[in-house]
Parts: structure tokens; sequence; C-alpha cells
């Protein structure tokens, strides 16, 4: 049964660099493409990336309840997951997952539960994480204003996550986030695992 990953951080803590790793290093796994009202970004793919909408068609979506989740992450500016990407990725066989920020992050977290991993990767301050804006090609001063405003709020959600990356030497980071995700996919669901208890009670009763 699939299950899933989800990488949340501030903007500009390294997560998309971390995701894009994972999704290299693991072929079980496959990436969640989020809808978005932003234009795209140069290079972004429609489909690959996002699926570039429409504020008028995101809304409609939202009413026709097509979302398993939605934030209007910038002022003017929405993302979502799917209910119907969920169930695509899913159906293939594979372990989902999600860059998403922090709200829509514990929604999808407390709706999946134990089916779900969901990582808080942190910058190791936010001098650092101004830095990484700064140097981010893609980024003016009033986004990155609003960035930093935003993962200033954002750091305080840690604490509802499974776990915690700080992202100081990459290279490091890399390595903790393949061991956490080897550590989760290999783990048996909650479901399986009753099933097994109960096996071995029968084993038992039978001995006796
Ligand atoms: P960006 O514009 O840099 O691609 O994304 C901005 C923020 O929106 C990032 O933190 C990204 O992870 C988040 N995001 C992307 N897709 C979704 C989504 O489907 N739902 C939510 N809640 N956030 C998303």
């Amino acid at each position: 049964m699939g299950k899933m990953i989800i990488m949340t951080a501030p903007s500009g803590a390294g997560k998309t660099t971390i995701v894009r790793h994972l999704l290299k290093t693991f072929e079980e796994l496959v990436f969640s493409v989020s809808a978005t009202t932003r234009p795209p970004r140069k290079g972004e793919i429609d489909g690959k990336d996002y699926y570039f909408l429409s504020e008028k068609k995101f809304k409609k979506k939202i009413e026709k309840e097509k979302f398993v989740e939605w934030e209007e992450v910038y002022p003017g500016k929405y993302y979502g997951t799917l209910k119907k990407e969920v169930k695509r990725l899913w159906k293939d066989g594979k372990h989902i997952v999600f860059d998403i920020e922090v709200k829509g992050a514990t929604n999808l977290k407390n709706f999946y539960g134990d089916k779900a991993l969901a990582v808080f990767i942190k910058p190791p301050s936010m001098k650092e994480l101004m830095s990484r804006l700064e140097t981010r090609a893609t980024e003016n001063n009033t986004t990155i204003k609003v960035r930093m405003a935003r993962a200033k709020l954002e750091m305080t959600y840690e604490n509802n996550f499974d776990e915690i990356l700080v992202n100081d030497d990459l290279e490091i980071t890399l390595k903790e986030a393949e061991q956490m995700i080897t550590a989760f996919i290999n783990q048996p669901s909650k479901k399986k695992k009753k099933k097994k208890k109960k096996k071995k009670k029968k084993k038992k009763k039978k001995k006796k």
C-alpha cells in the first residue's frame, strides 16, 4: 500500500533540492504535482512542476471540493493538492512525495496519519535563509520580504511534524533524508502489524 512523504520548510530552506535528490535516489517515489495560480518561472513545465491554473479555474475546483488541501500561500497566489493526483499516483503503486508549505503539510499529516511521514526542513538560521533567498535569481526585493515574513511564521510550526532536518551542510542533510525515507518505507504499516500480531496469537493458541 502506498505511503506519503511530506517535505515542508520555509521557502529557501533547500526543500526542493532535497525532494529532487530523493526522487532520483528512490525509484519507488513519485512527485505529487500541485496546482497553482502563480505564473510559471523560467524552465517550469505545466503538468511536471505544477498544474498552472487561472484563479477562476482554481476557485471552481475549490467549490467542487477537488482538493485534499489548498492554501493562499502568498496574497492572491493559491496552491493545492488535487485528490485526483493522489489517487492516480497511488494507483501506480508508488509512494508519493509532497513539496508543500507548513499549513498544507499539517493538514495532510492530520488527514493521512501513520501513512504519512512529515519532515520539516530547517535552515541553520534566519540570516542564512535571507542570504539564500537573496542569491536566488528568481526573487526580487518585494518577494524576498514577503517570503521572509512568511518564513518567520512557518518556523513556529516545526513541532507539528514527525522529523526535523536542519539543512546546514547539504551533503549531510541528503544522507540523513535518505536514511529517514528508507526507514519509513520499509516499516510495515499499522494494519500489517496488526495482522502479524493476530497470526502470532493464532499460532500460539494452536501450539497450546
Ligand atoms: P513556489 O512558488 O516557490 O514554487 O512555492 C511556494 C510555496 O508553496 C512552497 O513552500 C511550496 O512548497 C508551497 N506549495 C507548493 N505546492 C503546494 C500545495 O499543493 N499545497 C500547499 N499548501 N503548498 C504548496
